[in-house]
């Protein structure tokens, strides 16, 4: 069920009819929008009388939702979600378009930071690492824990760079809430439902990737998880599906980016590097991923991917993502999007 206001409908109103949610013993979730705000009801197990609110001052409308997923949907919001940094000019869902770009982990010091200096300066806005590695084995890397969040809160310091940086587990993201500005949630534990009400709970924005074999309704409904706990800011990210072809790793489904912004508010960026495992691969999908309407890449770069201790095989040299960010420059253009220059950037470079 959702409460639509009219437009003309003041905050007492709008607050007025979330206690009369609140009080039939269900969860109100106002989201205001450009004309109107809309206000989710969660929590219900059958259908929710609208008589209760229709007459309630302010009230619109009263609409019952056909879909699985409420808040997500753009039923409750119809103009796309810009998702803000406290203290930063960075957006992601508006005109600019976000890049994300660092090592698949962090692995030291030096390697964070060399790799941060170039994507910093090559124009990225987001500094991507893992700290907390899901591999597939046991005996791989499994990333440096806590060490590696304090490197990166190090390199937002130095570069100016947001952090993005994967959470695996109840521990992992109370830390990564501390120390980065968005809390990642990997392919693998996209349907890891206790894990995304604990993220749903947190205060920073969510990173959710789509799930290794996952529908599109699967992919949203992981978001309404998130969502349902009152952590409105999240971003969808595909990053590949599972399928027979074996010349890439996975096979990257750009068809989802039209077919989640059609159905949702939320933004949503690529992952053109789990997306297709292979370094020459990686710029080609990045390009293809912004011409088809993305809100941005997310791009695993090394400053010595041969000896990278996990995904080297698809992370750029940093050569090329100067080269990937040229690119991806001009075709956002085509679309009448931009790809704002980060604040330090600039003086990065003129450092030489
Ligand atoms: C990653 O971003 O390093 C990662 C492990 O991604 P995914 O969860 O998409 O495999
Ligand atoms: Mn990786």
């Amino acid at each position: 069920m959702l409460v639509v206001m009219s437009a003309q409908a003041t905050e007492e109103q709008v607050r007025a009819v979330c206690q009369k949610i609140e009080s039939l013993g269900y969860r109100a979730h106002s989201i205001p929008g450009a004309q109107r705000t809309a206000i989710g009801i969660t929590g219900n197990r059958g259908e929710v009388e609208p008589g209760a609110l229709d007459d309630m001052p302010g009230v619109q409308e009263v609409i019952r939702v056909s879909k699985p997923y409420k808040l997500v949907s753009r039923d409750l919001k119809q103009e796309n979600t810009v998702l803000k940094f406290a203290g930063s000019p960075v957006t992601i869902g508006g005109a600019d378009l976000v890049i994300m770009a660092g090592p698949c982990g962090i692995e030291s010091r030096e390697q964070a930071f060399a790799t941060a200096e170039r994507v910093a300066r090559a124009g990225a806005q987001f500094f991507r690492g893992g700290a907390y590695k899901p591999r597939t084995s046991p005996y791989s890397f499994q990333g440096m824990g806590e060490d590696g969040l304090k490197i990166m809160a190090e390199i937002r310091e130095r570069f100016g760079l947001l952090i993005v940086t994967e959470a695996v587990d109840y521990e992992s993201l109370d830390l990564v809430d501390q120390y980065a500005d968005m809390i990642q949630i990997g392919a693998r534990n996209m349907q890891n439902f206790s894990l995304l009400k604990r993220a749903g709970r947190a205060k920073k924005p969510v990173l959710l990737k789509r799930g290794m074999s996952a529908t599109l309704e699967e992919f949203l409904m992981a978001a309404e998880y998130v969502m349902s706990e009152g952590n409105y800011n999240v971003v969808l990210c595909e990053r590949g599906v599972r399928t027979f072809a074996d010349h890439t790793r996975n096979t990257l489904d750009l068809s989802v980016v039209p077919a989640v912004q059609r159905l949702s508010h939320l933004p949503i960026i690529v992952d053109p590097s789990h997306g297709t495992g292979k370094r020459n691969k990686v710029t080609p999908l990045s390009r293809a991923a912004v011409a088809v309407g993305a809100d941005g890449l997310i791009i695993e770069v090394h400053c010595d991917p041969d000896r990278a201790l996990s995904d080297g095989m698809q992370s750029l040299y940093p050569d090329q993502f100067d080269a990937l960010m040229e690119q991806v420059r001009q075709i956002a253009a085509v679309l009448g999007r931009t790809v704002p220059v980060a604040a330090k950037a600039e003086s990065l470079r003129t450092a030489g």
